[in-house]
């Protein structure tokens, strides 16, 4: 008989669903910068409120707080997200605006107060989420010219 599977560890569970995140954010945006427009690019997944923000903050896998940016806009160019956040701010207000206001309701979200199952339950869910948000956005792309 085989040896049950011991079940993933919530640490191993959180990695698992930050690369998710990451994915599902760059692939909704067509896996362009959504600043600039560049394709060409190692693009990034910036969380518009920071995962240190709140520890235990739930928006750290809200798709709503995600934006695919290439390393220019991202981090190094004068009005990028991280050296020039009242800029970028702008920019997501302007164009994120539902996102924008998710965001302003949903920032104090946050997982403190469950006990290991329940983080594990809601993490399982918001992969689930992801997952399927990856697998939406991968249909609706337009495919590639060859
Ligand atoms: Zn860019």
């Amino acid at each position: 008989m085989a040896k049950p599977r011991k079940p993933y560890s919530i640490s191993t569970i959180r990695r698992r669903v930050d690369k998710k995140w990451s994915i599902a954010v760059r692939v909704r945006a067509g896996n362009k910068c959504e600043v600039c427009g560049l394709e060409d690019a190692r693009l990034n997944a910036h969380h518009v409120i920071g995962r240190k923000v709140q520890a235990m903050g739930t928006l750290r896998w809200a798709l709503q707080n995600g934006v695919s940016c290439c390393p220019r806009c991202h981090k190094y160019g004068a009005t990028s997200f991280h050296v020039n956040p009242p800029v970028s701010m702008e920019w997501f207000r302007m164009n994120r605006s539902d996102d924008y206001t998710y965001i302003l309701f949903h920032y104090t979200d946050s997982l403190e107060g469950k006990d290991a199952a329940g983080v594990r339950e809601y993490l399982l869910w918001v992969e689930s989420v992801l997952d399927k948000a990856i697998a939406d956005s991968a249909c609706n792309s337009t495919p590639a010219v060859v």
